[in-house]
């Protein structure tokens, strides 16, 4: 079977030479482990951290070992008694073909319940990201005004959703025209804005932002979260989900110019990771399935196909070349 195994850690942007392709045997099954044929490998900007050796909330990939990533795969095989043949589990595997995985660990998803991909988008860690992030940390409340980032993403197209649901007026920030036209047409988002195409994006943010902002869920950081920061109004909360325009910096800014407009604002900021939330993923799978199954909710995926393209879809999401969640299905 094949393998994409980390070559080198990368010096800022990543490409096509920092993994390699290996082939090895299947090795035998052993009592608690499963034989899985992979179906759908996740894409996610925060496998960049995981490149590089700098200290983080999680383990860095080893030079030489595969790559992990939440995936889908088929039981071929199985030696536990929880799992049988032509089951589909979900769970962090190794970019492989077929690999031989412990079941413990794994989770049964259902396909007649959702489409096998969901379970890596709107049911999985970015339906979640975009879930708990929003209602734990950016307590939206009815009336407010909620700006997100990444906005066509697969976390920012369900954040600004969300939004809706709540009662918001939502704005979201993509990276071309096509983008914000589905922004508004798909996913009811009020306003949005091309960061690509604006020049003073202060001032774009203010024009769409009549009643300032008030919550800010931030997927992308840098000079898009200083032109939305000063926007806030007093006692906002600015979600920090993610700060993919700087993921590939080799240095980081030296100062941020927004802090003083910050204390005026009283406003406050936290960063968290989705793990920070487990006991409440249960909860959240369950509100995410009630709002698709209302139709309150809906999703996008780009799909890419083939074992050979896992890595540059990795990679295409530095270029914005996705709309909503990024899989590649085998
Ligand atoms: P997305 O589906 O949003 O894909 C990445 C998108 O980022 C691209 O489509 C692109 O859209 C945008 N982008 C790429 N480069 C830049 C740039 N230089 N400036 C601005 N935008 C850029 O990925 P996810 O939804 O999976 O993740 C979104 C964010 O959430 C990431 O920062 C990720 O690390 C973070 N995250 C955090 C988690 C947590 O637990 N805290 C969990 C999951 C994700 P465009 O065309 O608009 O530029």
């Amino acid at each position: 079977t094949r393998t994409i195994n980390l070559k080198n850690r990368p010096t800022g942007k990543p490409g096509l030479e920092d993994f390699d392709f290996t082939s090895s045997e299947v090795p035998e099954l052993k009592e608690g482990e499963l034989l899985l044929k992979t179906e759908y490998v996740s894409v996610d900007p925060y496998l960049r951290g995981r490149m590089s050796d700098a200290p983080s909330y999680i383990e860095p990939f080893e030079v030489g070992k595969p790559i992990v990533s939440g995936m889908i795969a088929e039981v071929i095989e199985s030696k536990d008694p929880a799992f049988s043949k032509g089951d589909h589990v979900s769970g962090m595997l190794e970019w492989k073909e077929t690999q031989v995985a412990k079941a413990n660990g794994l989770m049964k998803v259902d396909p007649d319940k959702a489409p096998l991909s969901a379970y890596l988008g709107i049911l999985g860690m970015t339906g979640l990201t975009a879930y708990l992030g929003l209602t734990e940390i950016g307590k939206p409340k009815e009336g407010e005004t909620l700006v997100v980032s990444g906005a066509a993403g697969a976390v920012g197209s369900v954040v600004g959703q969300i939004g809706k649901i709540l009662g918001l007026r939502v704005v979201g920030i993509a990276g071309t025209d096509e983008k914000v036209e589905m922004l508004k047409s798909e996913f009811g988002f009020d306003a949005g804005i091309n960061y690509n195409t604006t020049q003073n994006m202060t001032q774009a943010i203010a024009n769409a932002c009549p009643d300032g902002v008030d919550v800010y869920f931030d997927n992308v950081g840098g000079e898009i979260s200083e032109a939305v920061l000063f926007n806030i109004n007093k006692f906002s909360r600015t979600v920090n989900c993610g700060a993919i325009s700087v993921y590939n910096n080799t240095e980081l800014p030296k100062s941020i110019s927004v802090q003083p407009f910050l204390v005026k604002k009283s406003s406050l900021m936290q960063g968290f990771v989705i793990f920070d939330f487990v006991e409440k993923h249960p909860a959240g799978v369950k509100q995410l399935t009630q709002w698709l199954n209302e139709d309150k909710l809906t999703y996008t995926e780009t799909i890419r196909e083939g074992f050979d393209n896992i890595p540059q879809a990795f990679l295409d999401l530095f270029e914005g070349k996705n709309k909503g969640k990024m899989v590649v299905k085998l």
